[in-house]
C-alpha cells in the first residue's frame, strides 16, 4: 500500500568524479569513507526503526550521488537491517540508482541478490560528445552494456534517465538519443531539461562563451517530441518528467484510488517510491543530506559526510522521525500540507489531483478552497477536469508552463 506506510530514502553522497552540470549534494574522492558511512547508515536505520516501533515500509530508494559505488555486500547488510527495523512489505519496490560507468554483470547480479528489484541507470545521452560535455564517466556503449547486463541478471524493472536541452543540442540530435534509448525498451524513462546551476563548470563555460547557451524554445520542442515518440512506443506519461510502460496496470489496492477513463490510475512500471512524493505521502530520509517528511514534520540531515558520521556517533536519541543527524526540522501545518498536495499532485499528468481522495484526506472540496486559482487556470487552458470533474490535471500546454500553475498553490 502507498498510504499507510513509509517510503525509505537513503542518500549516498559519493561520486567517482563530479559531473560538470551537477549541483546535488555529493562528494568526490571520499570513497574511503564509504564503509564507515554504511555502518553509520545502519545505525540510523536501527535508531529510527526503534523510535517508530518498527514502522511499516512500502518502498526503499537508494539515491545519490552514486549508490552503485557501494559494495553489494554492504547493500545486503543494509537491507537485512532494514527488514529487522521496519516491517517491509513483501512486494516493496527497492530501487538503486546506478552510474553505468561503475557496474558490470557480477556487481549487478550481487545487487539483485541483495534484494534490489528496480534499477535506475543514469544514461543521460546516447551521444558520446554530449556525455563528454556533461563530464560523465561512461560512454553510450557502456550504458547499453550495463542495461543488457541488468536484464541478464534478472532486473525486470529498469529505468533510464536522460537530459535534454544541452548546449549545442538540436532536435534531430535529441531524436537520435531517444531512438537509440527506445530500442533498448526500458520499463521506465525519466527525462529532465538541463538547468544551468550557478557555480557549476558547465554554467561557467556557457557564461564565458565556451559553449552556446541552451535555448528554451528548443528544449520545449524536444519535450513535445519526446511526448509524441514515447506515446507511440507505448509509454504512459504519468508525471511531468516521467514515462512508464504499462503491464496489467497497478491494482486498486496498490494505489488506493480510482481509475481515469477506465485505465489504471498509474502505469504498472511507475516508480512507486516517487509516487509517494507526488501524492504527498510520508517518507523517511536517512543519510547525509537526506530530506524526509513524516509525522507532520519536514526535516533534513546535515550536509556533510564527516559531520553525519560524527553526529550519529553521539548516540543521542531523538523523537521519531528525527535522528542525531537532523539539523533542520519544522512542523508542517495543515495549510502547507493542503497546498503541497495540490501542486505536487498536479505534476501527475494523467491522474491529476483526485477530488475524492483529497476530500477524504482533508474533509473539504478543493474547488471550494481554490476556486479563483482553478478558474483562472481553466480559462487560461492550463488545467482541465477529467471525467465528471473527478480530478484536476494539467493540459498539454499546462505541462510546458507547469511552474505558472504551481505558483498559484505554493
Ligand atoms: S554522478 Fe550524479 S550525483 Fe554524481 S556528480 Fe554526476 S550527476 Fe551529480
Amino acid at each position: 500500500m502507498l498510504t499507510d506506510d513509509f517510503g525509505l530514502y537513503f542518500h549516498i553522497p559519493f561520486c567517482q568524479r563530479r559531473c560538470g552540470y551537477c549541483d546535488f549534494f555529493s562528494t568526490e574522492g571520499k570513497q574511503k569513507l564509504l564503509p564507515d558511512y554504511m555502518r553509520t547508515l545502519i545505525r540510523e536505520v536501527k535508531m529510527i526503526g526503534a523510535a517508530g516501533e518498527r514502522p511499516r515500509a512500502g518502498s526503499v530508494f537508494l539515491g545519490g550521488g552514486t549508490p552503485s559505488l557501494i559494495d553489494p555486500r554492504q547493500i545486503a547488510n543494509l537491507m537485512q537491517e532494514v527488514r529487522r527495523a521496519f516491517r517491509l512489505s513483501p512486494d516493496a519496490e527497492i530501487s538503486l540508482e546506478a552510474n553505468p560507468g561503475t557496474v558490470d554483470f557480477d556487481r549487478l547480479a550481487l545487487y539483485r541478490k541483495a534484494g534490489i528489484n528496480r534499477l535506475s541507470l543514469g544514461v543521460q545521452s546516447a551521444d558520446d560528445c554530449e556525455l563528454r560535455m556533461l563530464e560523465r564517466i561512461h560512454t553510450f556503449s557502456g550504458a547499453e552494456r550495463a542495461f543488457h547486463d541488468a536484464r541478464r541478471t534478472g532486473f525486470t524493472n529498469v529505468s533510464l534517465d536522460l537530459i535534454y536541452g544541452l548546449p549545442g543540442q538540436t532536435v534531430p540530435m535529441w531524436e537520435r538519443t531517444l531512438d537509440r534509448v527506445l530500442s533498448l525498451s526500458p520499463n521506465h524513462l525519466s527525462l529532465y531539461a538541463l538547468t544551468l546551476e550557478r557555480g557549476t563548470r558547465l554554467a561557467r563555460a556557457v557564461r564565458r562563451g565556451g559553449l552556446p547557451a541552451p535555448e528554451e524554445d528548443a528544449a520545449a520542442d524536444m519535450y513535445e517530441l519526446a511526448e509524441e515518440k514515447l506515446a507511440e512506443a507505448g509509454y504512459r506519461h504519468y508525471e511531468i518528467s516521467n514515462w512508464a510502460k504499462d503491464g496489467d496496470g497497478k491494482t486498486e489496492s496498490e494505489i488506493n484510488g480510482s481509475t481515469v477513463a477506465g485505465i489504471s490510475r498509474f502505469p504498472k512500471f511507475a516508480c512507486n517510491h516517487n509516487l509517494r512524493y507526488w501524492l504527498n505521502l510520508p517518507y523517511l530520509g536517512l543519510g547525509a543530506g537526506a530530506h524526509g517528511c513524516a509525522a507532520n514534520r519536514r526535516y533534513a540531515n546535515v550536509y556533510s559526510v564527516e559531520k553525519y558520521i560524527e553526529r550519529m556517533g553521539t548516540g543521542r536519541t531523538r523523537r521519531f522521525p528525527l535522528s542525531p543527524a537532523t539539523t533542520r526540522s519544522h512542523i508542517r501545518a495543515r495549510e502547507g500540507e493542503i497546498r503541497e498536495t495540490m501542486w505536487l499532485g498536479l505534476r501527475l499528468t494523467e491522474a491529476g489531483v483526485d477530488r475524492e481522495e483529497y476530500r477524504r484526506r482533508f474533509g473539504e472540496d478543493y474547488y471550494d478552497r481554490f476556486k479563483k486559482e482553478i478558474d483562472s487556470s481553466l480559462t487560461g487552458g492550463l488545467v482541465e477536469w477529467t471525467g465528471e470533474q473527478e480530478a484536476l490535471r494539467l493540459t498539454p500546454r499546462g505541462r510546458l508552463l507547469g511552474n505558472r500553475v504551481f505558483q498559484l498553490f505554493v
